[in-house]
């Protein structure tokens, strides 16, 4: 089931994609796709999709979870994006967290941060919590897995790396996270290790890789991460980004304003973005 959130930033509903393309409002089952909703999904069982009210017009897509109490991003998780970044690859996963305040939806702009020299691209596997969960083994793990989504993991390589200190100055900015544009159940991805991803800038490919290549794969990350904090509904593990982007490139290349962003997962949706100035005053 994609499972989606729709309408005016912090105003969205839940609602999914039926098999036509449309959306059906899904606000009379549950009340947002948060919590109790992803913690306990059995009301997916046996619903009556064609009863659901179909949503007409084209609404914006806000990000497909509410709700997150933490935006975790796993560092250098493919090995050809360490070397491509100077970094080796980590004897245990590197984590940082992203400001939940950069969540978006999926087609939301990019926002260049005001003196921005160095922003980035990432295409992500995003793991999507249900059960929540502490310590939990690496064989239980995937029954903790609500669903998958995109994530533009964007980054300011300047402010993430030149900045002192770590990387949080340049992963956490407004704008930062474009997250869906669906929630894919976990039951319909039957691999989460064996999916495609790629990413265009102005329509030129720039990642082209695999969920096959990461180091640390979906169940290790959910067991390793729970060994720190519980792992609540609507947590978000952001799973790492293959090779491609502009740091990594001979010469380097950086977003500005007017750039059209593209990026996708196998079975998962494609975001869009355009890339504008921050326009706050
Ligand atoms: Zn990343």
């Amino acid at each position: 089931m994609k499972l989606l959130r729709y309408g005016p930033q912090g105003a969205e509903k839940p609602g999914l994609l039926d098999d036509e393309g449309q959306i059906r409002d899904l606000s009379g089952v549950i009340s947002d796709l948060s919590g109790p909703a992803l913690s306990d999904m059995s009301w997916t069982e046996n619903l009556d999709i064609a009863a659901l009210p179909v949503v007409e017009g084209k609404p914006r897509l806000g990000p497909c979870v509410a709700g997150t109490s933490k935006f975790m991003c796993i560092g250098l998780n493919y090995a050809d994006h360490a070397a491509e970044s100077g970094m080796a690859v980590p004897s245990e996963p590197v984590l940082f967290m992203k400001a939940n305040s950069a969540i978006c939806g999926p087609n939301d702009p990019i926002i260049i941060p005001r003196g921005s020299v160095k922003t980035d691209w990432e295409v992500e596997l995003g793991v999507v919590i249900g059960t929540p969960g502490k310590y939990i083994d690496e064989a239980d793990a995937m029954a903790h897995v609500a669903g998958y989504c995109v994530v533009n993991d964007v980054s300011e390589r300047e402010f993430q790396l030149e900045r002192q200190g770590q990387w949080s100055k340049g992963k956490g900015c407004d704008n930062f996270g474009q997250t869906g544009p669906w929630l894919v159940t976990a039951d319909e991805v039957s691999d989460p290790q064996d999916l495609s991803m790629w990413l265009d800038l102005n329509g030129d490919r720039m990642q082209d890789g695999s969920t096959r290549t990461m180091v640390y794969g979906v169940a290790h990350l959910i067991s390793y991460l729970s060994r720190f904090f519980t792992l609540h509904p609507g947590d978000i593990i952001s799973t790492g980004t293959p090779p491609g982007v502009g740091m990594g490139m001979t010469p380097q290349r950086y977003l500005t304003a007017g750039d059209v962003v593209e990026l996708g997962i196998e079975g998962l949706g494609v975001q869009r973005q355009t890339c504008i100035e921050d326009q706050t005053r």
